[in-house]
Formats: structure tokens, sequence, C-alpha cells
């Protein structure tokens, strides 16, 4: 039987496997990025962290999710919604990182600034984390007011 995202896999040449379907499955279901950790949470025993964390490597290298560094230094991991390929990611929106809910956004619609870096220096890659209180806390603290 076809799972769902088979086709996905097959367009990025990775073989159909169960674990790499239910990681892009939970992955595809949640608004927020997702560490690794929670996805063990999540997923329990049936993939063990070494194959979970090649799984994520290999989605990240494949263009398919991109990695967020939080502000507590944990990677968390996200869908790409753009034009990204193998090895060249084109994720130039901003993350935004809830301090109460330790929630991590890609928030698509706001892109990076551009970078005006001095003679010499050539960017690979940019990222820009905003921190604060997500929609959701900020609504949860007027009701408890
Ligand atoms: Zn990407
Ligand atoms: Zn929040
Ligand atoms: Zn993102």
């Amino acid at each position: 039987m076809a799972r769902k995202f088979d086709h996905l896999l097959e367009k990025h040449n990775l073989k159909k496997t169960a674990p790499r379907n239910s990681v892009l499955e939970i992955l595809s279901t949640r608004d927020v990025a997702t560490s690794q950790p929670d996805l063990e949470g999540i997923i329990g025993k049936d993939i063990d962290r070494v194959t979970l964390y090649r799984i994520l490597k290999t989605f990240e290298e494949k263009g398919i999710i991109h990695k967020i560094i939080d502000i507590n230094g944990t990677a968390n991991y996200a869908f790409c919604h753009g034009d990204c390929s193998e090895h060249h990611h084109q994720d130039e929106h901003i993350h935004f990182n809830c301090v109460s809910c330790q929630g991590v956004y890609c928030i698509n619609d706001v892109s990076i600034p551009h970078i005006n870096l001095p003679q010499g220096f050539s960017a690979h890659a940019i990222s820009m984390i905003v921190s604060g209180v997500c929609d959701k806390c900020q609504s949860s603290s007027e009701e408890n007011a």
C-alpha cells in the first residue's frame, strides 16, 4: 500500500520506508518546528534515536526540511515550503521562538532583510530568530488576567 509521503521520497531518490513516512507525517501536521527529543516522544520506541537522527539529516540535505536552532540552542526541524533542493535551502523567512511555550514558528510571510556584508565575505546561509510571546500564549495570558 502506498503511504502518504512515498511520492515525496521517490522524488528525492530516497527509499520509501515506514520510519521516513512517519517522520514526514508528524512534521507535516505540526504548526511549530519540532526538535528531535519531541519527535522521539511522539514516535515512541518505533524508531531508534540513531535512525531518527539519520532520517532528519538526510531530509535536511535533500531540502525537504530545514533546521532552526532555537534560543536554547536546540535544533528544531520544519518542512520547507520554498524552492529548496538538495544542498541548497532557500528558507529565507524569519523564525519566531516563544519564550512562554518554547514553540518555534516559521514566519513564512516575513523575509530576512538583505544584509550588506563587508567586502570579501560571502554568505552561505542566514538565519534570524525573533523571541517573544506567540499569539496563543498572548491570548491565554489575557484570559487569565
Ligand atoms: Zn529549505
Ligand atoms: Zn507560545
Ligand atoms: Zn522555517
